[in-house]
């Protein structure tokens, strides 16, 4: 599997690319800006994009989702419990001094139960509310790769205090969501280094 981790937007959210050798297809994750480098990454490997994921609708992960699904005619997967979040785009460019970005669509809702495909490797969506309501992270089992959104970071857990933020939910989504995957399974936050399920259980102060 080709997994490409780019830092886009002011924000430097990590944007995954992953893609399948053999069909050539690919899954973006959070494509937040900087739609040249993601179609670099693409075009170097050959790879055509087959679905769009945003772990939730803060600007930073979704400003580009709606210019890639046009460009590429792939079907965007986000939790319908963040469109209102969709709906305050407009705050949320005035928080980071940027334009306002187009909505995107939800083309299939993204929920417990959710799976993608790309070649032989299945994409679980598994809903951890607490950043924002309708807040999800993909675990990829073949991978042993967690794609954490702003839910779980190295040391830290996303922040709760912009609207929709739940403090207690976060963390019980991280307990009863992630921490029963594999102790040694690689997490890739939505922002900085990725770490692991079993770091976060001993050291992440969060969850002691
Ligand atoms: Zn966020």
């Amino acid at each position: 599997m080709i997994h490409e981790i780019l830092r886009v937007g002011v924000l430097q959210c990590n944007c995954s690319i992953f893609g399948d050798e053999e069909t050539k297809q690919a899954i973006v994750v959070d494509p937040g800006d900087d739609l040249e480098s993601i179609h670099a990454v693409l075009d170097q490997h050959g790879l055509k994009v087959k679905s769009i994921i945003v772990t939730h609708a803060h600007i930073d992960h979704v400003a580009g989702a709606a210019k890639l699904r046009a460009e590429t005619g792939a079907p965007v997967y986000m939790n319908e419990r963040d469109s209102m979040l969709l709906d305050m785009l407009d705050v949320q460019a005035s928080w980071l001094g940027v334009e306002t970005p187009e909505r995107t669509e939800i083309d299939v809702p993204a929920q417990d139960g959710t799976v993608l495909q790309l070649g032989s490797a299945e994409f679980q969506v598994r809903e951890t509310p607490g950043h924002t309501p309708g807040s999800i992270c993909l675990w990829i089992p073949r991978e042993n790769k967690l794609v954490a959104g702003d839910t779980l970071f190295l040391d830290s857990v996303g922040r709760t205090d912009l609207p929709g933020g739940d403090g207690k939910k976060i963390i019980a989504s991280i307990q009863g969501q992630l921490m029963n995957l594999p102790p040694d399974a690689v997490v890739i936050p939505g922002h900085g280094p990725s770490t692991t399920i079993g770091r976060e259980k001993r050291h992440n102060p969060f969850l002691q």
